[in-house]
């Protein structure tokens, strides 16, 4: 062993790197930063024949979330396409303290990412407000040009990803950010969120991805506005600074 790999193993310099690590937030969008799943409200309303079973079975995991989105997509006629995007901005609301949160990491200078495995035509209008550069939020994106609407993945799994039909992969995201560098956050609520969770350094969650982290042991801080968010960020960077 040599002197570096020495002084890299000593708990102080364990510490010390700790105390330079960069936060960076990965953020869902459906149920986290919206309070419903606009993919479900989507064809819920629309009510296409046999969306129910696809849907279903997307949830329960016997079939990927890429091939049940793409599905649920393809029953929809591409000339509903103005309805359907009128539908999904003016139904979305989005959860308190959303502002604060992005204020926080502005201030703190901590990047902040959205990771979601919603839409482009839903996403990117829902977060026009809030002034996040495009480069930081990844989502999939939907071509109307054919009969069908038929969703793209421009993100989809790298070679390392557990589940590997992510759709948008919420891990090949995160290990963009080494763990030796960054202190990862993720924020979620649903199952698509856990493997994501795994690599994280704190998770907040809420509802399913919450039930998940409790059922295997994971460590995670349940939230209902982004305020609670907030408020244990500014908790934990008060300690690391007293040096607990
Ligand atoms: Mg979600
Ligand atoms: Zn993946």
């Amino acid at each position: 062993m040599n002197k570096q790999d020495v002084l890299s193993d000593s708990p102080a310099a364990a510490e010390r790197s700790e105390a330079v690590k960069q936060r960076v937030i990965f953020c869902d969008f459906d149920g986290t930063i919206t309070e419903n799943d606009n993919i479900i409200a989507i064809i819920k309303h629309f009510n296409p024949a046999g969306w129910e079973e696809i849907a279903t079975d997307t949830i329960e995991q016997r079939m990927s979330i890429q091939e049940g989105v793409g599905k649920l997509f393809r029953l929809l006629p591409a000339s509903m396409k103005e309805d359907v995007i009128r539908y999904s901005i003016s139904n979305a609301v989005i959860r308190g303290g959303f502002r604060e949160l992005l204020a926080y990491c502005q201030e703190e200078e901590i990047e902040f990412f959205v990771t979601s495995g919603g839409i482009d035509f839903f996403v990117y209008p829902l977060l026009e407000p809030f002034g996040i550069p495009q480069d930081h939020i990844y989502c999939n994106s939907a071509d109307f040009s054919g009969d069908n609407i038929e969703i793209l993945w421009p993100h989809t799994c790298d070679e390392h990803c557990p589940n590997g039909s992510c759709g948008m992969c919420k891990t090949a995201v995160i290990r963009q950010f080494s763990a030796e560098r960054y202190e990862r956050i993720l924020i979620g609520d649903s199952v698509t969120d856990f493997e994501g969770a795994k690599l994280a350094d704190q998770v907040y969650s809420r509802s399913h991805l919450t039930v998940k982290c409790r059922e295997l042991g994971l460590p995670h801080h349940e939230f209902s506005t982004f305020h609670d968010v907030v408020d244990d960020l500014k908790e934990r960077q008060q300690a690391r600074k007293e040096g607990n």
